[in-house]
Formats: structure tokens, sequence, C-alpha cells
């Protein structure tokens, strides 16, 4: 093989600089919610001291040889948070800010929310520091294919199950089916989800994210008496959830009048025209110049006046520098850890409720569920099928932490927090500790 070594090492990667030090930390953010709810509830204390550790981690270097002959290493991670009530679930993010911090958080969230909707999973993630913007379509197979090869020893359809998240779609989930088949010598559809349909995807998958919140935020308006058809929405983040959440609103007659992406944003109070944005996208890297609208600067966009705001991009861009110009009156969490505590803190004193991510994005992980069950079985459903039985378990789970809400007198994110604490809870009573 002919390969150059690198003159310089791969680009440092730079800290988070969405919000101070402590508040940018997902892992100590997550932390502190637990220790909350699990205070409050007075969940069996050797079930918390467990879901503060993750049970398993591992990190991965994967090298790659890039398409001018060099070899560059990139850091990867797969974490396994807790698997008491099934195999490990969550997805994998290619990003320059992930961090060992930002995938133990992800893997915890993934736990609390598998077990808010009451899937039979437990919680994992996984993600590689790079900047994809940056790389082929080559290199990226070829990182892809190295990762699956190095996280094969504890990924599996029986152990934990991988899925799409930032910067990561079907192609790269088609890429890991593959590898991980050639490793064990037959077509192991189930190991992974979010795969295209030809390989054992599942209908309605793409869409299930931005469907699920659409579900919440449609239940909530029932319980609050807002019409949602009347209601203004503003969406952060354009990619797999924020582009299919705006859309399914706009098909069901509520207005979105401000969308954006890691360029910029777009804000037009008669309505934007998505259509026409998305055939923008298709030969443009951002659309944050599109024509058609106003721009706003990525710092101002989410104090833009909406009735609703739907985060669906990264963690932590709602903070205490921002909570209180928010004026929105519903904050429906696309992305996981869009806001900081300090935050959320200010959110409930202002008024604003909050659905919080571990149930508002569930839609995601539910469908991904559907496909893992289909492969399984090898029988695949229709997409009405899917739709329905996403629509019955979202519902049902935002029923359940919206009453536990108001039974508890706490906001939705503690009372989802007491869903998912006692299922987590009981499992771990039931099963004991090993030896
Ligand atoms: P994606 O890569 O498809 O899209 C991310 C979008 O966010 C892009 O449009 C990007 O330009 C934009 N973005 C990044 N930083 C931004 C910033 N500072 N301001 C505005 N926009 C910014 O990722 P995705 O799969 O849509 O995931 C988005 C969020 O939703 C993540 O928090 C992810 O963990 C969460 N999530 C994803 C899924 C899923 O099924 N894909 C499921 C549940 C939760």
């Amino acid at each position: 093989m002919d390969t150059k070594l690198p003159s310089k090492p791969n680009p440092v990667v730079k800290p988070l600089e969405r919000a101070e030090a402590h508040e940018a930390n997902p892992w100590q953010q997550a932390m502190e919610q637990l220790d909350r709810a699990g205070k409050a509830m007075k969940l069996e204390p050797f079930a918390l001291e467990r879901l503060r550790h993750c049970k398993r981690i591992l990190t991965v270097s994967v090298p790659v040889k890039m398409d001018d002959g060099t070899v560059k290493v990139f850091e990867g991670y797969r974490i396994q948070h807790n698997m008491d009530r099934g195999p490990a679930k969550g997805g994998i993010r290619y990003h320059p800010s992930v961090s060992l911090d930002e995938v133990k958080a992800l893997s915890f969230w993934m736990t609390m929310k598998c077990a808010v909707v009451n899937l039979p999973y437990g919680g994992a993630k996984g993600g590689i520091i790079c900047d994809p913007k940056k790389m082929s379509r080559g290199e990226l197979e070829r990182m892809t294919r190295r990762y699956t090869a190095e996280i094969s020893i504890i990924i599996g359809p029986d152990k934990d199950i991988p899925a799409p998240d930032v910067n990561t779609n079907e192609e790269v989930m088609a890429w890991i089916m593959d590898t991980y088949s050639m490793t064990i010598g037959y077509s192991c559809p189930g190991v992974v989800t979010g795969k295209p349909i030809e390989i054992g995807g599942s209908l309605g998958r793409k869409e299930a994210t931005g469907r699920g919140v659409f579900y919440v935020t449609r239940e909530l308006a029932t319980r609050e008496g807002f019409d949602l058809r009347k209601a203004t929405v503003v969406v952060q983040g354009f990619g797999n959830v924020g582009s299919n959440a705006a859309n399914i609103f706009v098909e069901h007659g509520t207005k979105v009048v401000g969308i954006s992406d890691v360029g910029g944003g777009l804000y037009d109070p008669k309505g934007l025209d998505l259509h026409d944005i998305m055939e923008y996208r298709k030969t443009h890297d951002s659309i944050a110049d599109y024509p058609k609208a106003e721009h706003i600067a990525i710092d101002k966009f989410l104090e833009l006046p909406c009735d609703i705001l739907i985060p669906a991009a990264m963690e932590s861009t709602i903070t205490k520098a921002n909570a209180d110009r928010i004026k929105a009156k519903y904050v429906i969490e696309g992305a996981n850890g869009p806001t900081t505590n300090e935050a959320d803190a200010i959110l409930h004193k202002n008024g604003v409720i909050v659905v919080p991510d571990i149930l508002a994005n569930a839609g995601g992980v539910t469908v991904s569920y559907f496909e893992w069950v289909q492969d399984m079985q090898a029988y695949f459903w229709s997409e009405k099928d899917i739709n329905a039985r996403l629509q019955e378990i979202i519902v049902g789970a935002f029923t359940e932490v919206y009453e536990m809400s108001k039974k508890e007198k706490v906001d939705m994110r503690m009372g989802a927090f007491m869903v998912g604490l006692r299922r987590l809870g009981k499992a771990a009573t039931i099963r004991g500790m090993y030896p």
C-alpha cells in the first residue's frame, strides 16, 4: 500500500463554544437531571448509582487512507450506557465537536428515551471526531467501514443496534450493515436501523423523528387548548429531524415562519415556502442565502416571534444567555439536549412549556424499533401500519408523561424522567445484581 504519513496531525478539535463550560458539558447536565429526578421520586439508590455510570465505553482509533494518499487516524467511540431492558440502541454522529462526555450523555438520554416510550431497549451512542463536510464520499465510506470493524466486537442485532444521527444517513447505515455482514459471513440487516428500504430498511423511518415531534405537539395543543392550525412554528436545524418536522407541520396546515441551518436562518411571518427552499438546497450547501425570505443571524434565530419553537440541531443551543429572550410559548425538543438546565429553569419561570427530548424526538427510535422487529421477522409492514403504530406509542407516552407531570406538579422533563426511571428502577430491581 502506497501511503504517505500526513505532515501535520489532525486538526485540533475546538471545545464547544455554544455555552459556558459547565452549561456546555452534556454529561454534567444529564447527571444533574438524573440526580434531581431520582431524588424527587426516591429511586432505589443502587439503580440510581448504576445509571450514573455507562456500562461499557469503547474508544477506537480509525485509520483512514485519504484521497491524497496520506493516512489520518480519527478517534471514535461506541458507548453502551445501560442494557437492563434489552439490547442497547442509539445513533452514530460524525462531527468535529464529538467528545467522550457528549457521547456518554447521548447514550444516557437514549436509555431514558427507550424507557419513556417503553421500547425493549437500553441506550447507546457512537461518534467519530471528524468534519464530514471536508471529506469525500470515498473517505467517509472507508472511515465508516473501519469504524464498524473496530466496534463490531460489541455491536450486533441482539447486543447493540446503531442508527443515524447528526451527519450520518441511510448510505452510512448501508455501509455499516454491509461491513458487519461481511465480517460475520451472512447478511444481517438487524444490526443497524435507518437503512435503505432495499436492504431491510423500514418505510417511514426517515420521517419518523419529525412525525413524532408533530404528534407530541398536536397532543400538547389538545391538552393546553390551543389551535395548532393558527399557531406559528420556528425550527432550528434543517437536517433529518428539522426538515421533516417542518414539512409535516405544513402538511397539517400549521405555518412555519422560521428555519435555519448551521449557515444561518430564514424568516417570513407569512409562512416560508418549504418546497421552494428544499429545491434551493439541492444546489446549495446551506439555506442561509435563500433569496426569498428575511435573513436572520444564527445567534438571534431562537428569539424570533412564534408560538412553537423546535430546536432540532445540536445540544446546548438554548442557554442562560438567550433563554430569557425566547418568545415562544412552547419548546418542543427535536434535538437531544438542546436546552441547558440553567435555561430550562428560566423557561419554566417564564411559563414556557418544554416537551423534553426524551419524549419529543422518540419517534425516530420507535420506528427504528419497528425496523429491527421487521428485520428479525423478515416480514415488512405498510407505511400506514407503521405510522399508526408510531402514533399509538407516542400519544401513549405523551399521555403518561403529561399526567405524571400534573400529578407530581413538576415540569414535563421531570415527568418524563419519572416515567422512565420507574421502569428502569423496576428492571434493575427485578434482575438484581450479578454476582
Ligand atoms: P442532521 O445532520 O440531519 O441535521 C443537523 C442540522 O442542524 C443541519 O441542518 C445543520 O446545518 C444544523 N445545525 C448544526 N448546528 C447548528 C446551529 N448551531 N444552528 C442551526 N443549525 C445547526 O442531524 P439530525 O439527524 O437531524 O439530528 C439533529 C438533532 O436531532 C440531534 O440532536 C440528534 O441527536 C437529534 N435526533 C436525531 C434523530 C434522527 O432520527 N436523526 C432522532 C432523535 C434525535
